[in-house]
């Protein structure tokens, strides 16, 4: 986020001015290091919509000041053209806000915002490419808003009001079908230079490794995701191996239909096989997490995203591994793994939050 401001309550002057109000004095208050929360508005009480855009559908919810999610909407993401992902967004703020008072509106999305969070830089799932959507929705919303990349506001979400709160350097992954990345340090997010760091799930683990569709081989999230779990168990499948008879059981013999759900429904049903292909996963996990820790040293991770389904079968392993490998073991503290309390809703939560209390807000 950039400079940061104290909570200022919309008062006399009205809404829209306290929004384009700005100080410095909250950076003054931060850079004191006493307390690390001390930029957010976190004395705004107002609600916040939070949407989340994924590849199929686009999720959002009125949120409170506490976290907590008080009614919820949703629509199927209209194809890739921008001005329709707009108009659904638009017609999802109107539903809900017609029950409440809006202050804001926060939108997360897969890809790059830029440090304003005013531009899309890029989306991997929708056509936007360096679009100014915040413009674009504060003109049809009439109300201030704030683009955040969709693991960005997961992690907020968890820092403040999930598995995360109270840390002062915690990084969270989220594990769907690639691997996402954010860290909250001192209270804000870190982002980076230019706004895209914590493309964790890029990191090179194994060089000449499986291809990546980022132009790479080898990066992390080819060996700890979702995607990789699936692939793991498909190839063990395809071998005709007797240990995957339950893997070909649940697809009827069609390997191709196996995904890394199909593993952790059966390793759930306690499959022997499944159990082990998500602790291979797991082991994979712990060893990108020694390095992120080696150059990060974060007091706590903590993992979400749907791959946590797995659970313990997921993280215990990874807890070892991360202990076998972490640099200078024994002889420092370690930081804790911990599954995300806040589910498939962080990033919606995350993005109204954001929104409600960021000193990004200024136009
Ligand atoms: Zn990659």
């Amino acid at each position: 986020m950039q400079i940061p401001t104290p909570g200022r309550q919309p008062g006399l002057r009205g809404r829209t001015a306290a929004w384009r109000s700005r100080t410095l004095a909250g950076a003054a208050a931060n850079a004191a290091g006493h307390d690390f929360r001390s930029h957010l508005r976190l004395g705004r009480k107002g609600l916040a919509i939070g949407v989340d855009i994924g590849g199929t559908k686009v999720a959002a919810g009125v949120v409170d000041a506490e976290g907590r999610i008080l009614s919820k909407a949703k629509r199927s993401t209209p194809g890739n053209d921008p001005r329709a992902v707009e108009q659904v967004i638009v017609e999802l703020v109107e539903e809900l806000g017609a029950g409440h008072r809006i202050w804001s509106v926060g939108i997360g999305a897969a890809g790059w915002m830029d440090l304003d969070g005013a531009t899309v830089l890029f989306s991997p799932h929708l056509a936007w490419r360096n679009e100014p959507l915040r413009e674009n929705l504060q003109r049809l919303l009439r109300r201030p808003v704030l683009l955040t990349n969709d693991a960005d506001a997961a992690a907020w979400a968890e820092w403040r009001f999930g598995a995360g709160q109270g840390q002062s350097r915690l990084v969270c992954i989220t594990l769907g079908t690639g691997i996402g990345g954010a860290m909250v340090m001192d209270g804000r997010l870190e982002r980076g230079r230019f706004g895209v760091a914590g493309e964790f799930g890029h990191q090179i683990i194994m060089p000449g490794g499986h291809r990546c569709e980022c132009g790479n081989r080898g990066c992390w999230e080819q060996y700890a995701s979702g995607n990789a779990l699936g692939r793991e168990a498909r190839e063990l499948a395809a071998a005709n191996s007797p240990v995957a008879q339950e893997l070909l059981r649940a697809v009827d013999g069609d390997v191709g239909r196996i995904t890394g759900v199909t593993v952790t429904e059966l390793a759930e049903a306690g499959d022997p096989t499944s159990r082990e292909l998500i602790e291979d996963v797991g082991e994979w996990l712990g060893l990108g997490l020694a390095n992120l820790a080696a150059a990060l040293d974060p007091g706590k991770f903590v993992i979400g995203g749907g791959l946590c389904d797995a659970g313990e079968l997921l993280v215990a392993p990874a807890r070892k591994a991360f202990s076998r490998n972490l640099t200078g073991r024994g002889f420092r503290p370690a930081a804790e793994i911990d599954l995300a309390a806040l589910g498939p809703n962080a990033g919606l939560i995350g993005a109204a939050d954001l929104s409600r209390v960021s000193s990004r807000m200024h136009t």
